[in-house]
């Protein structure tokens, strides 16, 4: 029979943000289970983790009174321990400890190692190899230095820094093998300190690349170089604009012009046939005029990206952009988000359609509802049925047969 102790098994995490959140988890997750820890209900779990996120104040939020609401479970189970990670734990450290005083362990970003502290059960079995996955995060950098006026990410992950090549070489090569893509991760990938090229040059035995994220500035020839070469690496590249307007981007001190980008973005395409541009916006920042917002509404649509992720302006402390006292009323915030969502969804459609009929190679990454889902090579879901079992982590190719603005459906 196993001891009390042994029992105290099971995690359960949950995860607010970006990749480099997912990353970490991810990081937390493969040494619980290398102890033999095992997933789990909340209600069952020893361990329960929250990753939080700080770039948007809805995140934190939430992520603040998910930590508090979990507080019942160590009632009737003291010895459950609660952790609170991720960026909100390192911007708010003092307060948020006061606040959530059943909080065992707090772990600031890029330090998913400090769960060690409060591993104490577990059968400490060998380690366990993969997760199952088709597709792994891979960290390359991390922190920023670019200070965006908006942004909160250098405060809270700090300065940017590069692993060594030959580290990040290792850690694709000890990766399961039943991995088959990689996303290289970090705030700015293109201003990797030993050559974001060089990198991808060297990565071997990896069927599909992708990277996150790019910023426009760094965008160099060499890159767009590699990317249209290297066969293994995917048409796809997420280029965050931030706005349309040039006197916005100035102020949101994003260093290029609407101009500099829309080059990018021409070297991009007659470079690399057939590559998929998504892109990232951000509306209402303050001051932003109707006229700016008109703008930003055009510079979409004169892109065409494949898709934009666009999101209100969240003033986080800080920042200089939350200092400014032009903010932008919130219900005019939502009206134009709105208006550019629709634009967005339109735009998407259009370039979606224009696949239907064409057949596409997917890397299929799960099986839910009855459907097989996977990926294109431009990072397009595409759903399609199929009798067959086992077709997790195949490379197969699709007949496109409908589509939708984030969807695709297609027979094999
Ligand atoms: S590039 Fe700008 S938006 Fe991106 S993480 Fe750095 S500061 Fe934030």
């Amino acid at each position: 029979m196993p001891t009390e102790k042994q029992k105290r098994d099971r995690y359960f995490i949950k995860t607010y943000g970006c990749q480099m959140n997912i990353n970490d988890s991810n990081k937390m997750i493969e040494i619980l289970e290398s102890r033999g820890y095992q997933p789990s209900e909340i209600g069952k779990a020893h361990i329960i983790i929250i990753n939080s996120c700080t770039v948007r104040q809805n995140a934190e939020n939430k992520a603040f009174w998910y930590a508090k609401s979990v507080q019942h479970y160590k009632k009737n189970k003291p010895y459950i321990k609660i952790v609170f990670c991720g960026c909100v734990a390192e911007d708010k450290k003092d307060e948020i400890q006061k606040l959530l005083p059943h909080v065992d362990l707090f772990i600031p970003p890029n330090n998913p190692g400090k769960i060690e502290e409060v591993l104490e059960g577990g059968n400490r079995r060998m380690r366990v190899e993969g997760r199952g996955g088709v597709t792994a995060f891979v960290n390359i950098m991390t922190g920023c230095d670019n200070f965006c006026s908006y942004c909160i990410v250098p405060y809270v992950r700090g300065r940017e820094k590069s692993r060594r090549p030959e580290e990040i070489l290792a850690e694709i090569r000890a990766l399961p093998t039943n991995v088959k893509e990689i996303t290289l991760l970090g705030q700015n990938v293109n201003s990797y300190k030993y050559g974001f090229a060089a990198l991808l040059r060297k990565i071997k035995g990896v069927e599909r690349i992708r990277f996150l994220t790019s910023h426009p500035k760094d965008m160099s020839d060499d890159i767009i170089e590699a990317v249209a070469k290297l066969p293994n690496v995917c048409e796809h590249i997420h280029l965050p604009i931030q706005h349309g307007d040039d006197d916005i981007l100035k102020a949101m001190n994003r260093k290029y012009t609407v101009d500099d980008f829309k080059r990018t973005v021409e070297k991009i395409r007659n470079k690399i046939p057939g590559v998929a541009i998504t892109s990232d916006m951000i509306i209402g920042f303050p001051g932003e005029t109707e006229k700016q917002f008109e703008n930003c509404v055009r510079t979409a649509r004169e892109l065409s990206f494949d898709s934009i992720i666009t999101t209100i302006f969240s003033p986080r402390p800080k920042t200089t952009a939350a200092k400014m006292d032009n903010q932008v009323p919130e219900k005019t915030k939502k009206e134009r988000l709105q208006k550019i969502m629709k634009v967005v969804d339109e735009i998407a459609l259009s370039i979606n359609e224009k696949l239907v009929g064409t057949t596409q190679e997917i890397l299929v990454e799960d099986f839910m509802n009855s459907e097989y889902m996977g990926r294109t090579r431009t990072n397009k879901i595409v759903k399609f049925k199929s009798a067959k079992s086992g077709l997790r982590g195949k490379l197969l190719n699709v007949t496109i047969k409908s589509a939708r603005s984030f969807i695709l459906k297609g027979d094999l």
